[in-house]
């Protein structure tokens, strides 16, 4: 039988990572699947850090000048590679993140998608025409290319963040250093591999392509520090806790750098009496229990109406107990692993305070641990909770879905906001009104508000990102290319006169 190291390094090779990448390094990769040791990958110090980011703007001063649909043709290639290596990727990622293969796959599927955006936006990087108020002149805006990008990101979404920020990064003119989530070094590895390919397929169609356009530098937090405290770096672009936000905020608004921040999650789903029930169950399950609840977007509270909440609660733990617990490359397993023990350990932490603030607790214990004693599965919890308690308001990065029960339809939005974090939200009801004002400005307040679909699961075409300690960020979709450009504007005089703005008069 072929372990899951072995696995991952057939797949390493496949995409062309260099060995020594990964077995001479001091950084030690896990696979969640067994917990077994992947590789020693070669991790990177703060002043590599600095070379790095040396080297990527250097990159930047050519790249800046290449007409942006020549940039989307690089990327336009990129997107071809991932078509060809999708189910090498997307299998390394199950591998080391723990995702079911149909996840690993929607994963990659993502990161394609993202690119396919990027290609036709690099023909559409445009700005306004503005009236002047002053005769024979003429003022316009024009987004140009930003400098260096770089991308922080966490280890439940290893390589589509990624994606999300360098595909519109390099059509914008800009170039990328990341600093994957130490827990997820090999897809980094990986990822960059793939985008090497692209990068000679380009340069052998001819075109120019700078050393440095894309770097990756494995490592812990110092390593995320030296880049987001470098003056030479314009965007931070992180992506993890709140905890790290809170970190990274602060120091790259100090240097008047620009942050996009997409941190935690606390999603709830409201639940009407007018609702089809057996598609909310459906959006319940997956949103709160898929991914073995390690999505930002997963569905952590329900709010459900008093009439339809015991049939609700009864009919989600019908499908909790059914749910496939297991490797998550097997046939027919729908959750995998958390990714280590620490959390896990969080998992538990948090279901004894559910139990002291209340609660009353169905599953969440550890599963398969005879099996494999060095990873941490744990079944899909089911809570219902007499009150939104302080454990309630806690992003826990597990599978633990809470049950509120309310009366009024205001009475769920203020518990869907009465929590510090604003990603994403849902409401499943029949009735029109009902669905309008979860949408108004007196409704939700999260970046995210669907009707009759969960919480979790963005397609890349709309902006992602949530309100309050989520932290604001829009990424991906809409018109968040915006933020890896800096906008000028121009003012033109084509006339023979000088005019001053509001009439005013300076005659020398
Ligand atoms: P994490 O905060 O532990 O780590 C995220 C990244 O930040 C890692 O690369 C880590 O090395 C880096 N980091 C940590 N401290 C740092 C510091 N002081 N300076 C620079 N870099 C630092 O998060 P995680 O456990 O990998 O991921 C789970 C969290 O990410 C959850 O809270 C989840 O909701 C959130 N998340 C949010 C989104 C979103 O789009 N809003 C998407 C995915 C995950």
């Amino acid at each position: 039988m072929t372990t899951i190291s072995t696995q991952a390094h057939d797949l390493l090779a496949r995409m062309g990572v260099a060995k020594s990448l990964y077995t001479e390094g001091t950084l030690t990769a896990r696979s969640p699947v067994d917990g077994a040791v992947t590789g020693k990958v070669v991790e990177s110090t703060a002043a590599e850090m600095q070379a790095a980011i040396g080297k990527a703007h250097a990159a930047f001063l050519e790249w800046r000048v290449i007409p942006a649909p020549k940039r989307g043709e690089l990327v336009r290639k990129f997107g071809e590679v991932l078509r060809t290596h999708k189910t090498d990727l997307a299998a390394l990622v199950s591998l080391e993140a723990g995702k079911i293969a149909s996840e690993g796959l929607g994963e990659v599927q993502e990161m394609i998608d993202i690119c396919d955006f990027a290609v036709g936006l690099s023909r559409q990087l445009h700005g306004l025409t503005i009236a002047s108020e002053r005769p024979g002149h003429r003022m316009m805006e024009q987004w140009l290319p930003l400098g260096v990008v770089g991308i922080i990101s966490a280890f439940n979404f290893p390589v589509a963040v990624w994606a999300w920020n360098s595909a519109l990064a390099l059509v914008a003119g800009d170039t990328c250093v990341w600093k994957p989530s130490e827990k997820t070094p090999l897809t980094a590895l990986a990822t960059q591999a793939l985008f090497e390919k692209a990068v000679a397929a380009y340069k052998a169609d001819g075109h120019v392509a700078p050393e440095g356009l894309s770097l990756v530098l494995n490592g812990g937090a110092a390593v995320g520090e030296a880049l987001v405290t470098d003056t030479r770096v314009p965007l931070i672009s992180a992506t993890g806790s709140t905890r790290m936000g809170r970190i990274v905020g602060p120091k790259v608004a100090a240097r008047f750098g620009r942050c996009l921040l997409e941190l935690g999650g606390n999603n709830a789903l409201i639940v009407s009496d007018k609702a089809d029930l057996d598609l909310a169950v459906r959006a319940i399950a997956f949103g709160a229990w898929g991914t073995a609840g390690q999505r930002c977007t997963t569905t952590r509270r329900v709010i459900a109406h008093k009439a339809v909440h015991d049939q609700l609660v009864e009919r989600l733990e019908k499908v909790r107990v059914q749910l496939k617990i297991g490797n998550p490359l097997a046939d027919g397993t729908l959750v995998g692993p958390l990714v280590d023990k620490q959390a896990f350990d969080a998992m538990q932490a948090a279901l004894a305070q559910a139990k002291a603030q209340g609660g009353t607790v169905r599953g969440g214990e550890r599963a398969l641990a005879a099996e494999h004693p060095e990873a941490f599965y744990a079944a899909p919890a089911l809570v219902t909770m007499p009150a939104q308690t302080e454990v309630v308001c806690h992003e826990t990065f597990a599978p633990i879905l809470y049950v509120l029960k309310y009366e009024k339809l205001d009475e769920a939005i203020a518990l869907q906001n009465g929590v510090p974090q604003g990603l994403s939200s849902a409401i499943f009801t029949t009735d029109i009104r009902e669905a309008e004002a979860f949408m108004s400005a007196a409704g939700s307040d999260c970046g995210i508000a669907n009707v009759n679909i969960g919480t979790s699961g963005a397609e890349i075409g709309g902006a992602f990102g949530g309100e309050k300690e989520t932290g604001g960020g829009r990424e991906s979709g809409s018109d968040a290319w915006r933020q890896y450009m800096r906008r000028v504007t121009n003012t033109v005089n084509y006339s023979n006169s000088l005019p001053l703005a509001q009439g005013v008069k300076f005659d020398v």
